[in-house]
């Protein structure tokens, strides 16, 4: 339920509702931002015409579905800090394109640190790589773990590099976040919503993956979970959707990236890794992305693709990549108004 109060609500209505959610026995939520004032919590309907009655209640909405993410909520574009000096979303052309890049797995400190090294000397400033992988298959490498986490926090005090990396499950969200500059949550849990709510209260920004048959509604809705659990800073991320036709892994919803723009303030990333699942199709598609208005993107890229771990068939090589960079930039400035 969420309960929309009037701009020149005081204090003591502010308290009324909040104590009448509390007889109730639920713990409400404010969420506050200029000229805006709302409290949220999940209670019995039956308690919206009471609250309706409430000395500085402006509207009482029973059943919603996203608010928080939504563009009536918050009309301006959101700018997330990532990390030192990182930024990314805010108005078109306000911050660099976020270039989110690395392994589909951390494999060993040598393959992540020349892969940091081509990340960094093309100029992004994300290395991704998982530690811990959600396989669709239980024979297939599940990633180093623990490990993974320390070689990425080697690479990044090395190179400066900010640090993406799945959080899986609920345990291992802490230990992800002691590491990570952002936590991903990857297609797969897109609807976890334990881990959702985890992740949100460890403080990180977090990189939502639309699950792969996930509307754009049900992918609004779950970074709703993390944004009403009092973590504004979520990017969230068109990874392919499963479609009928096994010549590509996913089809990439390029529609998805100006859709999502539309109704959410939230910034939004494309990653044509996944959603294509060929290396050939990926720098056409990240293309595709950022025309589209991709305020970033993830790409996998390996400096051995054909003897990767997992995800070699769509990861580019470290070469490939700076290629793909150097394109990117053109089209950046070309999309930049004179
Ligand atoms: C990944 O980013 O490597 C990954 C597993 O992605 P997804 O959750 O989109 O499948
Ligand atoms: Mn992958």
């Amino acid at each position: 339920m969420l309960v929309v109060m009037d701009p020149n609500a005081t204090s003591d209505d502010l308290k009324r509702v909040s104590a009448a959610f509390e007889a109730e026995g639920s713990a409400p939520r404010t969420h506050r931002k200029p000229g805006h004032l709302a409290l949220s919590a999940d209670a019995d309907p039956g308690l919206a015409a009471q609250l309706a009655t409430l000395p500085g209640v402006a509207e009482v909405q029973p059943a919603v579905s996203y608010v928080l993410s939504s563009k009536t909520w918050h009309p301006e574009r959101s700018t997330i800090r990532l990390g030192e000096g990182v930024t990314i979303g805010g108005p078109p052309g306000a911050t660099e394109l976020a270039v989110i890049a690395g392994p589909c797995a951390v494999e060993s400190e040598s393959q992540l640190m020349r892969t940091a090294e081509a990340v960094a000397a093309s100029g992004a400033r994300l290395l991704r790589g998982g530690a811990f992988k959600p396989r669709s298959s239980p024979y297939a490498f599940q990633g180093l773990g623990p490990g993974a986490l320390k070689l990425l926090a080697r690479v990044k005090s090395a190179t400066g590099l900010l640090v993406v990396t799945e959080a899986m499950d609920e345990a291992n969200v802490g230990p992800v976040a002691e590491i990570a500059d952002v936590i991903q949550i990857g297609s797969r849990n897109m609807g976890n919503v334990a881990l959702l709510k985890r992740a949100a209260r460890c403080g990180k920004p977090i990189l939502l993956k639309r699950g792969m048959a996930a509307t754009i509604e049900e992918l609004l809705l779950a970074a709703e979970y993390i944004l009403a659990e009092g973590n504004p800073d979520v990017v969230l991320c068109e990874r392919g959707i499963r479609g009928f036709d096994s010549a590509t892994r996913n089809v990439m919803d390029i529609a998805a990236i100006p859709l999502l723009q539309l109704e959410s303030h939230l910034p939004v990333v494309g990653d044509p890794s996944h959603g294509t699942g060929r290396r050939a199709l990926v720098p056409a598609m990240a293309k595709a992305a950022v025309a589209a208005g991709a305020d970033g993107l993830l790409i996998e890229i390996h400096p051995d693709p054909d003897h990767a771990l997992s995800d070699g068939p769509q990861s580019l090589t470290l070469e490939g990549f700076a290629d793909l960079m150097h394109e990117l930039n053109a089209l950046r400035s070309a999309m930049t108004p004179a």
